[in-house]
């Protein structure tokens, strides 16, 4: 049986799993590309928040940082005039509301940091008046802000005698309650004319001047720390009214933060949104790619399974076993499945037709077609194989020619019918006796011969006698007939000869040894005794 070659379905197989592979690449690749640009998403929101960080930093503003759940900070100063800072939890929110709430607040606060200057000012002219009044000191600086403390260890350090925060500003006043002077937070401009004129006559001019500077008028300083002070409880109104909404009270340092913060907001935002669209296409992608690698997956099984049977048609031809295989499937594979092994069945009984006629020519060759026995065509071919080995291996055989004897007469009497009868009984009888390994054959007529190898004169003999005795002891028998018959037997053991290929010698040497037989009287057996 040829060796049938599995090269087209390893073709399929193979494309099959490159097929599948790719799809797994292009997953893989792009679930590693989608964690890539997460990672330098990451990055840029680190980067940015950094640099968030650095401009605050910058700016010189104290501030606390929190980093909190969503990413955001929270710098919140306690100090008021510090700009506060921002957690954002809802940026819609925080768009919509906090730039409406932080513009009101960027007004208030300018206009607070005008005033704070103003205090300065005024602080420092009038300070300055009054600590040379009272001989307190010569240099001296003034600060409005105590966390202000690197300030502060500068001045200090330059030898000032005094530094005056804007904290202890009371404290200056200090001096004035020996002179009767009191102040309290809530002093109404009234009052403090009053007092000043009261003490007008127990101070001296210059004193009272100064005081008037101080206290009475719009530029006093008491005027502006009261506007100071006011405006701060404004914003802190408004800080109150946001409490839910995180907010920023800007200088325009902080605007610009605030805008930085704004648009590293919505460029988050447009990154997210880029990643959740990659990501969803990616998926699509995925589930197309796996999908087609499905479907094509099952597509080459059932393929491979058409071919498969196709290969297992012509496999159970070739070991002639066609009928056990079912198929079912209406494609074309089933089809051409089922039209080799239609094809293969035909061939098949075809082979076995040709095969029994083969088997009943080669019978009908070799046998004669009355008494089935072999025919003289056989019998000359054995028997010459017969005596090249007798030539070659030197052991004898015995040769035995039969003629029934008066058959005319059967015939005449009985009819050539009965005549074949009788044929074929002789042909059994004789057949019974034999060796299996004799070779018995029709010459022609009623006339017989055997051939008896590695068999010598003696045993011969014996068998002939025997097949004598079997013939004449028992008539043949048809329908009511008894049909008593005999037969002459001429034999000859192998004769060494002067030409020792001529086999057809000791035919002739049997014929003679029968013409002896029938002369001398038939039913019985003569041995050829040699030309003599
Ligand atoms: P013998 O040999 O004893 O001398 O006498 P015989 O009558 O047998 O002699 P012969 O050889 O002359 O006759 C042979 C007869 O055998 C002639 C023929 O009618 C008959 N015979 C030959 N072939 C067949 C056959 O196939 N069937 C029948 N029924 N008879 C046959
Ligand atoms: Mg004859
Ligand atoms: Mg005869």
């Amino acid at each position: 049986m040829p060796r049938i070659h599995h090269r087209l379905s390893l073709r399929v197989v193979t494309l099959t799993m490159v097929l599948a592979a790719m799809t797994a690449i292009v997953g893989i690749s792009g679930i590693f590309s989608l964690q890539e640009f997460k990672e330098d998403y990451q990055k840029v929101k680190d980067n940015q928040f950094e640099t968030l960080l650095n401009i605050t930093e910058f700016k010189g503003q104290s501030y606390e940082i929190l980093k909190t759940a969503n990413g955001m900070f929270l710098a919140d100063n306690k100090n008021d005039l510090q700009w506060d800072v921002l957690y954002i939890s809802d940026k819609q929110l925080w768009l919509d509301k906090l730039f409406k709430q932080l513009y009101e607040a960027t007004d208030n606060y300018q206009e607070l940091s005008a005033l704070k200057l103003r205090l300065f000012q005024q602080t420092s002219v009038t300070s300055k008046a009054m600590l040379q009044l009272y001989q307190i000191a010569n240099r001296f600086f003034i600060q409005y802000e105590k966390v202000e403390q690197y300030k502060y260890l500068q001045m200090s350090q330059r030898n000032y005698d005094v530094v005056i925060t804007t904290e202890n500003i009371m404290t200056l006043f200090n001096p004035m309650k020996n002179k009767n002077l009191t102040l309290e937070k809530e002093v109404k401009l009234d009052d403090v004319s009053k007092i000043i004129n009261s003490a007008q006559g127990k101070i001296s001019n210059q004193e009272y001047t100064d005081l008037n500077t101080l206290f009475m008028g719009e530029s006093s300083l008491f005027a502006i720390y009261k506007l100071y002070i006011s405006q701060l409880e404004r914003i802190k109104a408004l800080r109150a009214e946001n409490k839910q909404l995180s907010y920023l009270i800007a200088s325009v340092t902080g605007k610009t933060v605030l805008s930085i913060q704004k648009k590293f907001l919505i460029n988050l935002h447009k990154i997210e949104e880029k990643i959740a669209t990659r990501k969803s296409r990616l998926y699509i992608l995925l589930i197309i790619c796996f999908s087609i690698a499905f479907v094509l997956a099952v597509l080459q099984i059932n393929f491979l399974k058409r071919v498969h049977l196709i290969r297992k048609v012509i496999d159970a031809g070739y070991s002639k076993t066609q009928d056990q295989i079912p198929i079912k499937g209406k494609d074309e594979f089933s089809e051409m499945a089922r039209a080799v092994k239609d094809y293969i069945d035909q061939l098949l009984s075809k082979e076995q037709e040709v095969s029994e006629t083969n088997k009943k020519l080669k019978h009908l060759a070799t046998h004669d077609g009355l008494t089935n026995i072999y025919n003289r065509r056989y019998f000359d071919t054995h028997f010459s194989q017969e005596h090249l080995r007798y030539l070659r291996y030197k052991e004898p055989y015995c040769l035995a020619m039969f003629d029934l004897d008066f058959f005319k007469n059967i015939n005449d009497m009985y009819g050539h019918d009965i005549g074949d009868k009788v044929l074929i009984e002789f042909t059994s009888r004789v057949s019974e006796k034999m060796r299996q390994t004799d070779v018995f054959a029709r010459f022609g007529g009623e006339e017989f011969a055997l051939l008896m190898p590695r068999t010598n004169e003696n045993n011969a003999l014996k068998l002939m006698q025997r097949i004598i005795e079997v013939t004449n002891s028992t008539p043949c028998i048809v329908g009511q007939l008894k049909i008593d018959f005999t037969t002459s037997i001429g034999l000859v053991e192998v004769q060494k000869i002067e030409d020792m290929q001529d086999a057809s010698k000791q035919l002739i040497f049997a014929d003679k040894a029968l013409y002896q037989a029938k002369q001398t009287g038939r039913n019985k057996v003569c041995v050829y005794q040699g030309e003599s």
